[in-house]
């Protein structure tokens, strides 16, 4: 079998199992990912041919595909900002999405920082930060041992100075510690029925208790005394949880709280002022 043949074949047979959005894509990843190769060279040389193992791999991983197990696992790394990270079953797959709470982060005007990501997965967020700000300081933390290696892993693969901690959110941190703290927690609701399409990620990572809520508020809580004054919390939602996510910050004491969009225009991310100082100023 050569390769034009194979991704013919392999793209029918994604369309038949109705799994794929994209299967021209899909077909040609998997190939290059079972032939060790471009996506530029297959095309380029259709008429190659496949050894048997090539084959079999590929036929494993559309067999995954068909099931619907999301590419980046399959491949074993996903792109976040300008990296290339690795991904494995015990990591959250990191979403173009996340990419605006950088942004917004990275934009934020100070000259040094420290900052901290809280659940920090396969790095990702802190890993991006680091590598747009070499004069701040960045701390992650994660409960999860197997999601730590893999955070671990790709700090060493991209040589970025990211110290990254083993813990629940923030119960081991001390007080006034960070300039910015930023996470992206779990945060769909238990009987969401998007969970059906995300069944091969972490469910730690997803799904969280009172709505999808219960996580936030213990970051939120956590993060007005690991912050210090005026320091920045920015926390990734669901799209409808903008107002109560609001709300959980008010309650904590936090001031100038924005609530801000994606790249798809639903709210995705709400910022906030640790305003903690002033309220004995104007008491
Ligand atoms: N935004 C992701 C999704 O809906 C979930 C990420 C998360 O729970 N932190 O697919």
């Amino acid at each position: 079998m050569d390769v034009g043949e194979a991704l013919e074949e392999a793209v029918f047979s994604l369309i038949r199992s109705g799994h794929s959005n994209t299967p021209q894509m899909d077909a040609e990843l998997l190939l290059a990912h079972a032939k060790n190769s471009s996506v530029t060279h297959l095309l380029t040389w259709p008429s190659e041919k496949l050894t048997l193992d090539e084959e079999a791999a590929f036929r494993n991983y559309l067999k995954r595909r068909e099931k619907k197990e999301p590419i980046a696992l399959i491949l074993g790394h996903q792109d976040f900002w300008s990296m290339t990270l690795k991904v494995n079953e015990h990591t959250l797959v990191p979403r173009p999405d996340t990419e605006c709470l950088v942004e917004w982060i990275i934009h934020q005007p100070l000259e040094t920082a420290v900052v901290c990501d809280a659940g920090t997965g396969t790095g990702a967020i802190a890993l991006a930060i680091a590598g747009e700000k070499p004069n701040w300081q960045v701390f992650a933390m994660e409960k999860s041992t197997q999601a730590l290696a893999v955070a671990c892993e790709n700090q060493q693969l991209l040589e970025l100075p990211v110290a990254f901690f083993q813990g629940d959110w923030l119960s081991a941190v001390a007080e006034d510690s960070f300039d910015i703290l930023v996470s992206n927690p779990p945060y769909i609701p238990a009987n969401d029925k998007h969970l059906a399409d995300l069944t091969y990620e972490p469910r730690s990572a997803l799904v969280a208790k009172k709505q999808g809520l219960s996580d936030i508020e213990i970051i939120v809580g956590q993060a007005k005394n690991c912050l210090k004054a005026h320091g920045y919390l920015v926390v990734e939602h669901g799209f409808d949880q903008g107002y109560c996510v609001q709300e959980i910050f008010k309650e904590a004491g936090f001031s100038g709280i924005e609530t801000h969009q994606d790249y798809g225009k639903n709210d995705r991310f709400t910022v906030g002022v640790n305003a903690c100082g002033d309220a004995g100023l104007h008491a």
